[in-house]
């Protein structure tokens, strides 16, 4: 049985065993990824970063302008934001205009419900504004799945947010790109990405008269709030062995850390969003964005650990969906 954090790694083992050789960056920066902070509004259960309303993790402004420089100097196809809900940094708005007066293409990732919090109902036409994408989470198209591992009310809040998002040409204008994202609710990989997609289309078409651009279907990692579930109901190592099972070599081309760097709101760089929930930096090495060096930092040995499973399970899973 695979042990969750045994060393060395079993996922480093498997792609190995794969390719002939260990994980590393491919030959370019496609998305420069940014955590700017961990206050959300809501607390969802498998949030793997543990957010919620009293996290004050805040990216300063200091680390936002040395993004701001690293993003000119290496030209990323796309700087993806995240948090937390990210929209609740104070300084959001000022960061999101600045990258995008800068030509850069921005992409946020929202919670849909942020809207509907004091102060932030006019994000909607910020986000129109500066021709922001959006990838928005909607774990499900039934109220019951969405509501239990969101919090009571986000379904319809979601509904709500999505249709304004569409009045404003959001799914609808290609300018406008409006992603949802899928992941389960219990401890199984998520369905055919394809097939998946054409129900939400169906079932929020019909219902709601909703369009969107596309679904993601991602996998829970077992790290965070969610790995604490597992583990209080004593499913940790099953879904780990879940995970292990449907290891798919065909995967490991287009894992999200072989194209992307991420900073967190400390400046500190990782290879993603979970190895920055798991605390585990570039080459386990503490190196911040001031200090970017592009050869150094971009062209890398990948750090692992047997979570990476989840991204390589089955069809595979990485911030943009499937991959395989
Ligand atoms: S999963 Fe997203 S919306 Fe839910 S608590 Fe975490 S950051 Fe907030
Ligand atoms: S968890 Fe991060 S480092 Fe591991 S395979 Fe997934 S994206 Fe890559």
């Amino acid at each position: 049985m695979l042990q969750p954090n045994e060393t060395p790694c079993r996922f480093d083992r498997a792609v190995r065993d794969a390719t002939g050789a260990p994980l590393t960056t491919a030959d370019r920066l496609a998305v420069l990824q940014v955590n700017i902070g961990l206050r959300c509004n809501l607390e969802c259960a498998h949030c793997h970063v543990v957010s919620s309303p009293r996290r004050t993790e805040a990216m300063d402004r200091e680390t936002m302008v040395h993004v701001l420089r690293v993003a000119d100097q290496v030209h990323p196809d796309m700087v993806d934001i995240t948090g937390g809900a990210p929209e609740m940094h104070p300084e959001f708005r000022w960061f999101v205009t600045e990258l995008t007066d800068r030509g850069h293409t921005v992409q946020v990732r929202t919670n849909l419900t942020i809207f509907f919090v004091n102060g932030y109902a006019d994000l909607p036409e910020f986000f129109a504004s500066q021709g922001v994408h959006l990838v928005a989470s909607l774990p499900c198209y039934l109220q019951e799945n969405v509501d239990r591992q969101r919090g009571d009310g986000v379904f319809h809040q979601s509904i709500e947010a999505l249709r304004r998002l569409n009045d404003l040409g959001y799914g609808r204008e290609e300018r406008l790109p409006l992603h949802l994202v899928y992941n389960p609710t219990g401890p199984h990989l998520p369905p055919a990405q394809q097939a998946l997609e054409q129900d939400y289309r169906e079932r929020l078409g019909e219902q709601f008269g909703i369009a969107f651009t596309g679904l993601y279907t991602i996998t829970n990692m077992p790290i965070g709030r969610w790995r604490a579930d597992l583990q209080r109901e004593g499913a940790l190592d099953d879904y780990f062995d879940v995970l292990e099972q449907a290891f798919n070599p065909a995967t490991i081309d287009g894992l999200m850390c072989r194209h992307q760097i991420e900073v967190a709101w400390d400046g500190t760089l990782y290879d993603c969003d979970f190895h920055l929930a798991h605390r585990l930096p570039v080459e386990h090495d503490v190196r911040n964005i001031r200090d970017f060096d592009p050869e150094r930092d971009f062209q890398r040995r990948i750090a692992t650990r047997d979570y990476c499973f989840g991204c390589t399970a089955g069809a595979g899973s990485s911030c943009g969906g499937a991959l395989a």
